[in-house]
């Protein structure tokens, strides 16, 4: 066996992964047609967290494919938040009015099962060539109402140095683009990817805001949190997003802990993301109903720092809501139940609403 070798690249392939004693021969074969549909990739970083095959790693299941990803339910869907309804120029979504993402790759470090952009991420043809990305720029120019991009994917941060670089110095000459937002996981997938050069090509004029993708406290090991540092002490404010995965982070116990480091790493929780309907995903799924019950558990137990807001993107393409659990009910819009963080009801008059 090699799986105690030390890692020096990523795992891209089924006889990769067996040579890292990430999977014995016979779970190979099992896995092929998962691999054909979607891609798999395990930074060396990641490699290094999981070692063993454990199903009850929240990390290995993050990253390993399984074939439970061959389960077909019922309401999955090949584009589960509707990217492709509102693609203006490729690589360019507009649903909201004064935001778009620009994906200029759908690379990504690794590849987590659970994606939600599972059909498209990994793909070479989907990356913007310069005459795409001219186009996306063009377009946000000539549409004054943007008052944010928001750097998607795939992972942004894939992109070389000189490439980002570049990108970053065309959104910041955009006179009404004041906020530049990057969604990645390169901090937590490849901490090594934050060096100077990144960090030269983050600082432009604007303002800019890095959104780290994180699900479970043991992906913050001593190398991600100096990542975290080396973006926080550059001066860009730190945010994050979590799935809700069953098998991972769903218990009020992990959550708080995820939730609590990372606050003291001055990273703010921003979402926590319902998992979005995308193929071969239900053994990760969750109850709205857990949730909220979840949530409920946080708040009052953790500082109102810790909280993250509760996410349903609805299927289609109408944008994100938050989803609960609500602590407010009325008949009449005036007298009022109020649920506090212990469950106890209390009676409230809204002394302001008309009768
Ligand atoms: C998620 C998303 C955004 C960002 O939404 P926020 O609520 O501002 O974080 C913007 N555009 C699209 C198309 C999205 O899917
Ligand atoms: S890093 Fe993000 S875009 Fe890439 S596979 Fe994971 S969830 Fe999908």
């Amino acid at each position: 066996m090699t799986q105690n070798r030390r890692a020096v690249s990523a795992i891209k392939n089924l006889t990769e992964l067996e040579a890292a004693g990430l999977a014995s021969a016979d779970e190979v074969c099992g896995l092929t047609g998962v691999v054909e549909n979607f891609n798999m990739r395990i930074t060396p970083h990641v490699q290094s967290l999981i070692k063993v095959p454990d199903v009850s790693n929240p990390i290995y299941v993050q990253y390993v494919p399984s074939k439970l990803e061959l389960n077909k339910t019922q309401g999955e869907l090949v584009d589960p938040i509707g990217d492709a309804i509102h693609e203006k120029v490729k690589g360019v979504t507009h649903r909201y009015p004064d935001r778009v993402l620009l994906k200029p790759t759908h690379t990504c470090h690794v590849y987590c099962r659970f994606c939600f952009r599972r059909e498209k991420v990994g793909k070479a043809d989907e990356a913007l060539d310069s005459a795409e990305i001219k186009a996306a720029l063009d377009y946000i120019r000539s549409h004054p109402e943007i008052w944010e991009v928001i750097l998607s994917g795939g992972d942004p941060l894939v992109l070389s140095d000189r490439r980002l670089a570049k990108l970053m110095d065309e959104l910041s000459k955009i006179q009404h683009v004041l906020v530049i937002r990057i969604h990645t996981r390169s901090p937590v997938a490849d901490p090594s990817r934050i060096g100077d050069g990144l960090l030269a090509a983050l600082k432009v004029r604007t303002a800019v805001y890095v959104v780290v993708h994180v699900n479970h406290v043991n992906e913050i090991s001593d190398d991600v949190k100096l990542a975290f540092a080396k973006l926080t002490d550059a001066g860009i404010p730190l945010l994050s997003q979590s799935v809700l995965l069953k098998g991972v982070n769903n218990s009020v116990e992990t959550l708080s802990t995820l939730m609590r480091e990372l606050v003291a790493l001055r990273v703010k929780p921003y979402y926590l993301h319902h998992l979005d309907k995308a193929k071969g995903t239900e053994h990760f799924r969750c109850s709205i109903v857990e949730g909220q019950r979840l949530m409920q558990g946080l708040r009052g137990r953790l500082s109102g720092l810790c909280l993250p807001t509760y996410m349903l993107d609805i299927p289609g393409g109408f944008g994100k809501v938050p989803i609960g659990p609500t602590y407010l009910q009325s008949d009449n819009g005036s007298t009022y139940h109020v649920t506090d963080f212990r469950g106890e009801v209390h009676g409230y008059l809204d002394s302001a609403a008309e009768d």
